[in-house]
């Protein structure tokens, strides 16, 4: 209903790639917090990283559906793996997108489609997460630049990143409407990391605080007008919620797949656990919400598509996808009992990996403020 052949052909070519290359890794790159160099070049070859960039800026140019498909599929066996693609796709390139100039566009959006740089997304900070407009970064003007103090935190890929994507207040009295987003070199003096996060999950990812003292940044790195930089930063949430709800049904469907033939094989009271009407329950129960989770996800990037208004889609597609997601990884973790719980088990990594979905690119309680916002009127 929602896709055509060219969607079903990148959806099989992902699920190649995930199931030959990243599954028989994927627990190795969680235990050794690194994601091999070979499969980011993989990744870039395909075409991933720009899956829906525009053409001109070196992307596929495909639509949000196409992404969803990969994202899908990726997400089955590794949302770490998933992580440096969404973010190329939506966090990295929106703001870019959204608001820069042509110049802009063509200097930095083709070497994050070939994988040569990263870009991160610096919006967080210490003392402002949902609550994204009290930042404390300021951005002050001097000359044919601007000076830059503050803390991002939590901020992915900064370890790697060739630059990133600064939101600071430039008028600190006008609040949300004071702020501006500027692209930061990393390089530049003044910038530094924090150390890396030892997360619960996404190994392979780092993560740190990004440090800015009395950093020049010039003019010509702002993106966008000078404080409008907010509004950028929101559209482009909105767009990577789609995402991350793909994130949400991957990894449910991941953990179905491994809890099922699991449950086929293993026997107690001389019966499989397949047979127990509780367990049946259960699953059955995780296999209805999981497809209503996909119909949201899916409906969300169809109306993307067309062009359409989506912003509560999108909201409830990741509110739901993410909660379900949650529920149903921890569902599943519960068939294996105690192997379950011990890391020789992939589902153990995903009930880990999966924890941070209802927190990341807006809470869940942050989800439903935009959908009763939607609701409301206001
Ligand atoms: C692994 C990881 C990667 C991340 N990557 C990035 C990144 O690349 N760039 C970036 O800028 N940020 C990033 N973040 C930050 C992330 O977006 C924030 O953690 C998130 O927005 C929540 O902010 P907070 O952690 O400060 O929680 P808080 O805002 O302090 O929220 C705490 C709790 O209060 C609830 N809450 C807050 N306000 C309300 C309200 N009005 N009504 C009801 N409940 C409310 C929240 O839902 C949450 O449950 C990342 C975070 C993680 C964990």
């Amino acid at each position: 209903m929602f896709f055509n052949e060219d969607h079903n052909d990148i959806r099989a070519l992902a699920r190649e790639f995930a199931q030959k290359e990243l599954e028989p890794i994927a627990g190795e790159i969680d235990k050794t917090d690194e994601i091999p160099q070979r499969i980011y070049d993989m990744m870039a070859e395909m075409g991933f990283f720009g899956l829906k960039i525009p053409e001109e800026y070196g992307g596929l140019g495909l639509d949000t559906r196409s992404y969803v498909c990969v994202m899908e599929e990726i997400c089955k066996v590794s949302i770490a793996c998933s992580l440096v693609m969404s973010s190329c796709n939506s966090l990295s390139t929106a703001p870019m997108l959204l608001a820069g100039t042509e110049e802009q566009k063509q200097k930095y959006i083709p070497k994050i489609c070939s994988g040569e740089e990263f870009m991160a997304f610096g919006l967080t900070e210490p003392g402002a997460g949902s609550d994204a407009s009290a930042m404390t970064t300021k951005a002050v003007e001097d000359g044919d630049s601007y000076i830059l103090n503050g803390r991002k935190c939590f901020i992915t890929g900064a370890p790697f990143a060739k630059n990133t994507v600064i939101f600071a207040k430039t008028s600190p009295e006008k609040g949300a409407k004071g702020i501006t987003s500027f692209i930061v070199d990393m390089s530049l003096p003044g910038v530094s990391l924090g150390k890396n996060e030892e997360k619960m999950g996404l190994h392979g990812v780092a993560t740190s605080d990004v440090v800015l003292e009395d950093v020049r940044v010039p003019k010509s790195e702002i993106l966008g007008e000078v404080d409008k930089g907010f509004i950028t930063a929101m559209k482009t949430l909105n767009t990577g919620r789609i995402g991350v709800s793909c994130q949400g049904i991957g990894v449910a469907q991941g953990a179905m797949d491994l809890a099922v033939p699991y449950m086929l094989e293993r026997k107690q009271f001389g019966q499989r656990l397949a047979d127990f009407q509780a367990l049946r329950f259960m699953i059955a129960d995780s296999e209805a919400k999981l497809n209503a989770a996909r119909l949201l996800v899916y409906n969300a990037a169809y109306l993307m598509d067309m062009k359409q208004e989506a912003t509560k889609e999108a909201s409830m597609a990741k509110y739901f996808a993410t909660e379900t997601a949650l529920e149903i990884v921890s569902n599943c973790l519960q068939m294996f009992g105690g192997y379950g719980y011990v890391k020789e088990y992939p589902i153990e990594r995903l009930y880990r990996d999966a924890r941070v979905l209802t927190i990341f690119e807006g809470t869940s309680q942050v989800q439903q403020i935009v959908i009763a916002g939607q609701v409301f009127g206001k």
